[in-house]
């Protein structure tokens, strides 16, 4: 995978793991034993250099130095079972054939004590993870791991040692993942010769996303003089010039122990990691002098410009504007915490929410449609940088937002901030720090990444209260404090580059062209000897990659390591203001409170439906009672950590035609603030403004732009949406809502030139909805908050109105649904039941359709939906099975290895829909093709116990993943999944055997079976256009 890790970008996301005991911190073993270490004492190689606790993070943290490599180690002791290993290096390349990117991929396809290929991905089958992949930034690749169980670590840790530092790094290797000629159909000599390759394909696709090449080009023409000039992932029109050799030797020089960085996190025992490290890796090792330090960018003296040319955006109405401006500042050395900690909040006031400065001046200057990519703080290179700008405006209105800029700069200067404003970004660190996820270790490997990368001191980084304190006293001796930065920073700062983009309709066609220049000069130079090699190379791979995969040689869980049984969550059921149900779940939240809420959808006119999305991602930000809206997000983000509102289609667990339909409000505070979040909920349900017709635009306009710009990113799942719309009842209203549809309606309403008729539906919509007629509420918090949280919700709910009249419901076919009754010995406190109000449609006949969504992309998103069954019957654990045995052992090889598509593969979900798809894949009409062979496969039953356990594994991996308190019971709350469901899942999942598949795939799978649709989002296709069962879109 290429690209920034988002996380690692934003001090803010960070959030917190897992459960502990805020009282007893120090007294939970895994830091009681970390603060047991000393200064100068030696543990397998390595030598102790620093032990810290860090009590507002819950952890310890060990930093230790191996003494014959000079590798550097952190270790983060913390009460969480799910441990995370990682591994970095620091990795500058100087041109853009993505050596670093295509490393990454070679070195996971076999070492030198897992020779077979591609052990990465063997291991996903054999193992618990909750995470295993790899990334390349621009300065460093990183592989994380992480699983609970502590067999599993050693073998995955085994398995990452050795790839890392002893790949095999074989040419045929280099040839499937990077690139390579070969014949388009690789059996007939007479086809073309084209390119081919995993990453080559990947980086095609990836530059399909007009933000990315935009991001690409900032970074490289602010920072132009070293590695940050090039492309780390590689152009595609210069991977072609990168050889094995060139591969090996950049592997030699930055995959040393010398440029390593280790990190560990969790509450297994530190000493085990290290001896491990140490006895499979290190002591094969000598201390070299890596040399990849990456220079201070030298200063401009005065401020530069650049114009770069992207693809039009197919969904834009108004051709006229899409040009993308921004200005953009380098800002400080990133290993300088405080000052990057400062920035990073500077920046946050500037463009965060409607009452930031650039939001008022830029947004509702009705300009553009959204900010221009990477806004704000971007802190992954040695020296931060600060952006701003517009995308979607007219080309001749880039002077008019340069000069706003440049304004605005200096009206902040002149005015500051709002003290409260400070608070609210000071408040919101507070609950980030306490938010639990359950992914924390994985946060923090990114979080520190990239100023570790640089010598800078991670410890410093993780002790954000210091940070925050200082930042405090700062503020306090030096009112003018921000103000000066900005004036530092931005005003005075030559260091400043402007890059607009605009798009050019041939674009893709003049890439094309290049890309055929590129070849041909790479097929003039082969000589005929070449040419036949190269012909008996390709047929080399093909064998290679279909040959029989002996890959007893790696380490594997086995099914009986799985827990048989979870334990059960504990909820409580009462009901509030008479006949109101809400789930209370009692957990360690450490201080917040998580408040959501279901209504129903089902009495709001047909007519209105199309209009929900837009009314969820509006209605908390348009004001309510006697705030406006920039009134209303202040409170919010003084009183809060969040409140927001989604479209929720919830498929039955028993009937595939029935469903449920409505919104779901979700939120969360800190214990003490909860009547004053309560009290925005009511002021939101009883009186919300729909009168700002100006900022109501703006959110139009930004909702459109992100929908239109997220398709290169989620293409596969617009495809299966698409392709499953006529399968259940439920299927044409997750287009509606989250398909092709709704983006092609919001860009519609987003040209609008009179919005007024859209809004005017709002206040509509809110009649149906924002009522207590048909809604259930649940709360998760500590059990002491628990009295005063019922209080509130009987409150809010007792405020809200309930129809006077009783509305029908628009669909006739409403059933009502009680959850199943408790086994005898388990009871639920006051046990009053949530019972749900399911849509069916009884004459509901699935039909087949086929679509193709015509767009200017280089490569396709695939996707085939099959109707199957429910969640509670049998098969559903056989076919969930099937779909990962397929991924597995046929749709990765055939897809992926052999096809050049960066994924591919087959799952099922909740609704029992079977999905085969691709993903960024050079083909469409072959892949569907591809797609029928793996379902023969299956019911030929070619595959033996080993690779069902295997799959088995990879299936629990998912369905035993980590909850965080904030999430316990919702699974009963949102899908009406209990626990005792879940255990009969797992079960069923247990007792799936070879003879089970076989029938699945027969009955379900085989050609002419069972109902099925297709879709592709891709480029103009000969064969699909000449099909007229296919619908062109
Ligand atoms: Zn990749």
């Amino acid at each position: 995978m290429w690209g920034r890790y988002r996380a690692a970008r934003r001090l803010l996301l960070l959030s917190l793991s897992r459960t502990w005991n805020q009282k007893s911190w120090r007294s939970g073993s895994a830091n009681e034993r970390a603060l047991q270490y000393k200064i100068g004492e030696q543990i397998h190689g390595f030598t102790v250099n620093q032990v810290t606790a860090v009590p507002e993070l819950f952890l310890t943290v060990v930093k230790l130095s191996h003494e014959n490599t000079g590798a550097k180690y952190l270790h983060v002791a913390r009460e969480d079972s799910n441990n995370l290993f990682s591994v970095q290096f620091r990795t500058t390349p100087m041109d853009s054939t993505g050596v670093p990117h295509i490393l990454e991929h070679t070195v996971l396809c076999g070492s030198q004590k897992y020779p077979c290929r591609d052990p990465f991905f063997k291991m996903l089958n054999r193992s618990l993870s909750t995470f295993m992949n790899a990334f390349t930034a621009s300065d460093y690749t990183l592989y994380p791991f992480s699983t609970q169980n502590p067999k599993d670590f050693q073998n995955l840790l085994s398995v990452y040692l050795d790839a890392a530092f002893f790949p095999c790094l074989r040419q045929l290797d280099f040839w499937q993942e990077g690139w390579r000629l070969e014949h388009e159909n690789p059996a007939d000599p007479q086809t073309p010769l084209v390119f081919k390759g995993i990453v080559f394909n990947e980086m095609k696709g990836a530059f399909t996303d007009n933000e990315k090449i935009f991001s690409q080009h900032l970074q490289n023409k602010l920072l132009p003089d070293h590695t940050y000039a090039v492309i780390s992932g590689g152009d595609p029109l210069s991977i072609p010039d990168l050889t094995w050799e060139q591969l090996k030797q950049f592997h030699a020089i930055h995959y040393h122990p010398s440029n390593a960085r280790f990190f560990t996190y969790g509450n297994f025992p530190l000493e085990q990691h290290l001896k491990q490290i140490h006895e499979e890796a290190l002591n094969k090792f000598h201390r070299i002098e890596p040399y990849t330090a990456i220079p201070k960018q030298q200063l401009w003296d005065k401020p530069r410009e650049h114009h770069v040319k992207c693809g039009s955006d197919s969904f834009a109405a108004d051709r006229t504007k899409q040009t993308t401006v921004s200005v953009s500042f380098l800002l400080a050395d990133i290993t300088d915490t405080f000052e990057t900690f400062t920035l990073n909040l500077l920046s946050s006031l500037l463009v965060v929410g409607p009452n930031s400065p650039f939001y008022k001046a830029l947004l509702e200057a009705n300009l553009g449609t959204d900010f221009s990519p990477d806004v704000g703080f971007n802190g992954c290179t040695r020296e931060a940088y600060f952006s701003v700008g517009l995308q979607g405006i007219a080309e001749r209105d880039i002077e008019t937002v340069k000069q706003i800029i440049g304004r605005t700069i200096d009206e902040v200067i002149e005015k500051g901030f709002e003290e409260e404003r400070i608070e609210a970004l000071l408040h919101k660190i507070e609950i980030q720090m306490k938010h639990q996820s359950t992914s924390f270790g994985l946060a923090l490997t990114s979080y520190i990444a990239s100023c570790w990368n640089h010598e800078g001191d991670p410890v410093e980084l993780l002790k954000i209260a210091d940070n925050v304190s200082q930042f405090r006293q700062y503020l306090k001796e030096n009112p003018t404090f921000l103000q000066e930065k900005v004036k530092q920073y931005f005003k005075d700062n030559p260091h400043r580059l402007t890059l607009s983009m605009s798009p050019d309709e041939s674009y893709y066609e003049k890439q094309a062209k290049l890309e055929a220049e590129k070849l041909k000069q790479k097929v003039n130079v082969l000589s005929e000897e070449e040419k036949k090699q190269t012909y008996e190379k390709g047929l080399e791979l093909i064998a290679l990659q279909s040959k029989p995969q002996d890959t007893s040689c790696l380490p594997a869980l086995k099914v009986s390591d799985i827990e048989p049984t979870i334990s059960f969550t504990e909820l409580e059921m009462a009901f509030a203001a008479d006949e109101i149900p809400v789930q209370y779940c009692a957990q360690p939240t450490n201080g917040i409170v998580y408040f959501r809420a279901v209504s129903s959808l089902n009495t709001l006119p047909e007519e209105l439906k199309p209009y929900v999305p837009l009314f969820c991602n509006v209605i908390t930000k348009m004001g309510c009672g006697a705030l406006g809206y920039r009134e209303q997000a202040q409170q919010m983000e003084l009183k809060t950590g969040g409140m927001s509102v989604s479209p929720h289609i919830i498929p039955d667990d028993s009937h595939l035609d029935a469903y449920e339909q409505g919104v779901l409000f979700s939120s969360l505070c800190l214990d003490r603030n909860l009547p004053d979040m309560m009290h925005l909920w009511s002021e939101i349900f009883n009186n919300p403004h729909f009168e700002e017709e100006e900022h109501f635009r703006v959110l139009v306009k930004m909702t459109a732009q992100e929908l239109s710009n997220g398709i290169p990113d989620s293409g596969h799942l617009y495809a299966s949406v698409r392709a499953s719309k006529t399968l259940t009842p439920a299927g044409e209203l997750q287009e509606m809502f989250n398909g092709m549809d709704q983006v092609k309606l919001m860009k519609r309403i987003a040209e609008m030139s009179d919005i007024k008729p859209v809004l005017r539906k709002l206040p509509r919509i809110k009649k149906y909805l924002l009522n207590s007629d048909n809604v259930r509420c649940s709360v998760n918090a500590a059990p002491q908050q628990m009295s005063q949280a019922s209080r509130e919700v009987e409150n809010f709910l007792k405020g809200i109105t309930r129809s006077k009249k009783e509305r029908k419901p628009v669909r006739p076919h409403v059933i009502e649904k009680s959850p199943e009754p408790m086994p005898v010995g388990r009871e639920r406190v006051n046990c009053s039941q949530i019972t749900r109000k399911l849509i069916t449609e009884p004459t509901f006949k699935p039909c087949q359709m086929k679509t193709h969504f015509l767009l200017p992309f280089p490569v396709n998103y695939v996707g085939e939906c099959i109707r199957t069954v429910p969640y509670t019957a049998p098969d559903y654990a056989s076919l969930r099975i099937l779909a990962r045995l397929m991924t597995a052992k046929f749709l990765h090889r055939e897809i992926r290895e052999k096809g050049g598509a960066y994924g591919g593969g087959a799952t099922l979900s909740s609704n029992g829909i079977f999905t085969f798809y691709s993903y960024r894949d050079p083909n469409s009409v072959s892949t569907f093709s591809t797609f029928e062979k793996a379902a023969e496969w299956a019911q030929s039953g070619e595959f033996a116990k080993q690779d069902i356990d295997e799959a088995k594994l990879a299936v629990f991996a998912a369905v035993d993943a980590p909850i965080a308190p904030s999430d316990k019971g919702m699974n009963y709350f949102l899908h009406g999944i209990s626990d005792e469901m879940k255990q009969r899942h797992r079960e069923q999942l247990f007792a799936v055997s070879s003879d089970h598949l076989i029938d699945m795939a027969k009955k379900y799978l085989a050609g002419g079976k069972s109902t099925r649709g297709l879709a592709v989002l891709g480029p103009e296709n000969p064969h699909i256009a000449k099909d007229p069962s296919w619908v062109k879109r």
